[in-house]
């Protein structure tokens, strides 16, 4: 850190501030200019609160130049990390698609909603069996009973699952039906849940909290990094802001901003992070060309009826479309993404709920 004493600063000043640097572990390195003097800390403890320097008197400022996390950051591990599960990787040349109903609800709609994911041309099948709900009166999910209707159906179509783990209690068990723990907006800095998925060998899947800042986001990944899992995935899914039109706003400038601060992959979540359907393929499109290296949609067989999330549900045949377009985007930043749409021999839809 950078230590800016302020002009009248006295000499006994400057050297208490020292001493409580050196005090801390720190080499202090001053130089005195003519006017003021400047300390430059290194070493110490990367968690020190730079405020305890910046209320000493004499202090005019003091400038963090280390960022607070270490395993998270591009300066510990220059190279880009590619988060690998069976023959996918996030973070590789390869775009991902993750696309699923808000929540798991019956075994019809979890098996048309995997074959409307395949059909696409999605790797993964995402839903929630656990759903962590604003209000204790909405769906709360199917809990166990969700999580086998879910790796059923993806096992038929050939995906992937990830899952939102609530609760350290539940770890064991989701991980024994999913591919990805998804910790949500609200987990986020539930650290106890965070240090036990540290030591979890499943990747996960950390969406940033409803009004995380970025540094925030990515101490919340060091948790789980420093426990011993490497295979943790940032997911963008709209902050709170006081725009009303949209149920969150879609921070897609995090998507740059993370990538140069870490080596972690990004997923980004449109569904979520506008809250309306109309909105979904635009920001899906604006995330993969801002260098997302995932992405993560909530489609559902019959959104109009769904249990959770409906309204920021695309239709199947939507999510068919918005794939199109993004297989066309995606070669003009040098990526691919799912190049293999196939067929589906699985259940379909009702004539009438079909758009
Ligand atoms: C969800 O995936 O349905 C969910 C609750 O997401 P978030 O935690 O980002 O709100
Ligand atoms: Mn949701």
């Amino acid at each position: 850190m950078v230590v800016v004493m302020e002009e009248r600063a006295s000499e006994e000043e400057v050297q208490h501030v020292i001493a409580q640097l050196t005090d801390r572990g720190f080499d202090v390195h001053r130089s005195t200019g003519q006017l003021r003097s400047v300390l430059g800390a290194v070493g110490g403890n990367r968690a020190f609160d730079i405020r305890l320097i910046e209320v000493m008197d004499g202090v005019h400022e003091v400038l963090r130049i280390t960022e607070p996390y270490k395993l998270a950051s591009r300066t510990f591990k220059p190279e880009d990390t590619a988060v690998s599960f069976g023959d996918f990787r996030v973070g590789g040349d390869e775009v991902i698609v993750m696309a699923g109903p808000g929540s798991v609800e019956t075994e019809e709609q979890i098996a048309a909603s995997a074959v409307a994911v395949k059909k696409a041309g999605a790797k993964v099948l995402q839903g929630g069996a656990f759903k962590p709900r604003s209000s204790p009166y909405s769906f709360q999910g199917l809990g166990e009973a969700g999580l086998r209707l879910m790796r059923a159906a993806a096992d038929a179509e050939g995906l992937k699952v990830a899952s939102e783990v609530m609760d350290v209690t539940h770890i064991e068990l989701v991980s024994r039906y999913a591919d990805i723990l998804q910790v949500g907006a609200r987990n986020m800095q539930n650290y106890t849940l965070l240090r036990e998925l540290g030591q979890s060998r499943t990747p996960i899947l950390l969406r940033r909290g409803i009004s995380a800042t970025i540094e925030e986001w990515l101490l919340s990944a060091e948790y789980i990094l420093a426990g011993g899992n490497s295979d943790v995935m940032l997911c963008e899914r709209g902050i709170r802001t006081f725009e009303g039109y949209t149920r969150n706003t879609m921070d897609i400038s995090a998507i740059p901003v993370v990538q140069k601060l870490s080596h972690l992959p990004v997923v980004a979540d449109p569904s979520h992070g506008t809250g309306l359907r109309d909105h979904v393929a635009p920001m899906a499109r604006a995330a993969l060309a801002a260098g997302a290296d995932a992405l993560i949609i909530d489609v559902h067989p019959d959104p109009d009826r769904a249990l959770s999330d409906g309204a920021q549900s695309i239709f199947p045949a939507q999510l068919d479309r918005l794939m199109a377009e993004l297989r066309i985007i995606a070669p003009a930043i040098g990526r691919s993404i799912c190049l293999d749409p196939v067929a589906s021999r699985g259940w379909a839809p009702p004539a009438e709920t079909a758009h």
